[in-house]
């Protein structure tokens, strides 16, 4: 191609790699290249009637790096080493087919209230009451997931100028959801113990939240302390920055129950606390839950009737027969015992082939551990080149607002087998 167009090899090598890393280009594991971002498809075409309308919306686009892994995710064979999901074969069958099949007794699915189905509600609050968590069934909204959850307080009780204190890192779509609605976010480091509460400003005359994911934190597998979860709690009562509370890995401990959720100390309704079964059961079941005080469900719901409905009927009487037979409770147990297994040997295969170029702390539940770098490694190069070798990696910067030099490891979805093959083809990469 070089000698064609008459110009230097590493010319076109150089524009190659640009190409790649603003997500327009995309090279595969079986050696092809192809245009990937559908932008610069349209822009290819100079009279396309779409091309003033296509980035128009409110909503951002997603990283190149995150277009790209939401994409190279189903390329058959690929090893996802930072996947935050379960590996489908520990997908529960046969209690599927039972809770499934209690379908034929209900009378209908059409649309429900706007905060849910009142018996999943009450089946909520029995649930949470095991974690310490005291509500009512109005006090209880169903979401879409807790994506969901999150999009809806971005757009109801938050406006573009308002703040949002988050963790550094945090969890990607909530950045992105943040974003989209033109809210202002800051980042508040952590430590060991979690958050550092008293590095969140006392004073701004802003509208300010705090989001946080304080039981096994995604991305880095933290567990904020008991003490910190209390000075956190005062410190935000004290300065009045109400907090949502993240718990999509509440349930995923492994030898000791986590600390209670911050939401158990909560008196006046500060909290806004967010479930999902989407790391235990299924995100295909589109299933979370808000639990707050009865003035921000009223208005979240509202607001969700304008959005699609409601949840899923079908799967909001699913997930009631799962937590009323007890199915729900049986599968977390089989969950936990695999997770821990699954994590010990994580821990022992990074140890083998990284062991010198990586620092980590031992999770004590959840999916990930934070893989940091000794030294300086490029993260889009490790990223491509992981490609290359059939590994799919989440490279710590799409969680953070600056270079992380470290990725996200997830020990949830591939098999022992598969993880050790992945982490080994790693090595490889980071040697040469
Ligand atoms: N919060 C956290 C911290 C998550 O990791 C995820 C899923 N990756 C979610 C919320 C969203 O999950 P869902 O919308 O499927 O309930």
């Amino acid at each position: 191609l070089a000698a064609k167009m008459g110009v230097n090899r590493s010319t076109i090598t150089t524009v190659m790699d640009e190409l790649t890393a603003d997500g327009i280009i995309e090279s595969n594991f079986k050696g092809g290249t192809r245009i990937i971002s559908n932008t610069w498809a349209l822009l290819l075409s100079e009279n396309s009637i779409w091309n003033r309308y296509v980035n128009l919306g409110s909503f951002k686009s997603n990283h190149a790096m995150i277009q790209a892994i939401n994409r190279l995710e189903f390329t058959p064979g690929i090893l996802r080493l930072g996947t935050g999901e379960l590996d489908p074969a520990l997908f529960p069958g046969e209690l599927w087919k039972k809770a499934v099949k209690s379908l034929e007794n209900i009378q209908s699915l059409n649309y429900l209230e706007a905060s849910g189905l009142y018996q999943l509600r009450c089946a909520i609050v029995q649930h949470v009451k095991k974690f310490g968590i005291l509500a009512t069934p109005d006090q209880v909204l169903i979401t879409s997931g807790s994506l969901q959850a999150l999009q809806l307080i971005s757009v109801c009780i938050l406006s573009a100028a308002s703040v949002v204190y988050t963790e550094a890192p945090t969890y990607l779509k909530s950045l992105q959801i943040f974003q989209s609605a033109g809210i202002s976010l800051e980042s508040i480091p952590m430590d060991e113990e979690g958050i550092l509460h008293h590095r969140i400003p006392g004073k701004d005359s802003r509208t300010r939240i705090l989001y946080t994911i304080p039981t096994n934190h995604n991305p880095t597998g933290i567990t904020m302390s008991q003490r910190r979860r209390q000075a956190l709690f005062e410190y935000c009562a004290g300065n009045r920055i109400p907090i949502i509370e993240d718990g999509a890995y509440e349930e995923l401990y492994f030898d000791n129950q986590s600390p209670r959720p911050i939401k158990q100390m909560d008196q006046n309704g500060n909290v806004i606390y967010l479930g999902t079964v989407s790391k235990t059961l299924s995100p295909g079941l589109r299933i979370g839950w808000v639990i707050a005080s009865e003035p921000i469900i009223n208005r979240l719901g509202d607001v969700k009737m304008q959005m699609d409905y409601g949840a899923s009927s079908a799967s909001q009487w699913i997930m009631t027969e799962f937590l009323n037979t007890g199915m729900y409770e049986q599968h977390l147990e089989q969950i936990r015992a695999a997770m821990k297994n699954r994590c010990d040997h994580a821990v022992r295969v990074l140890r083998q082939y990284l062991g010198d170029q990586v620092s980590f702390r031992t999770p004590t539940g959840g999916f990930y551990i934070w893989l940091r770098f000794n030294r300086k490694i490029p993260m889009q190069k490790l990223f491509e080149e992981a490609v290359k070798v059939g590994v799919l990696l989440n490279p710590g910067d799409i969680y953070d607002y600056a270079p992380t030099n470290a990725l996200r490891i997830s020990y949830s979805y591939l098999s022992c087998e598969e993880f050790e093959e992945a982490v080994e083809r790693l090595a490889g990469i980071i040697k040469r």
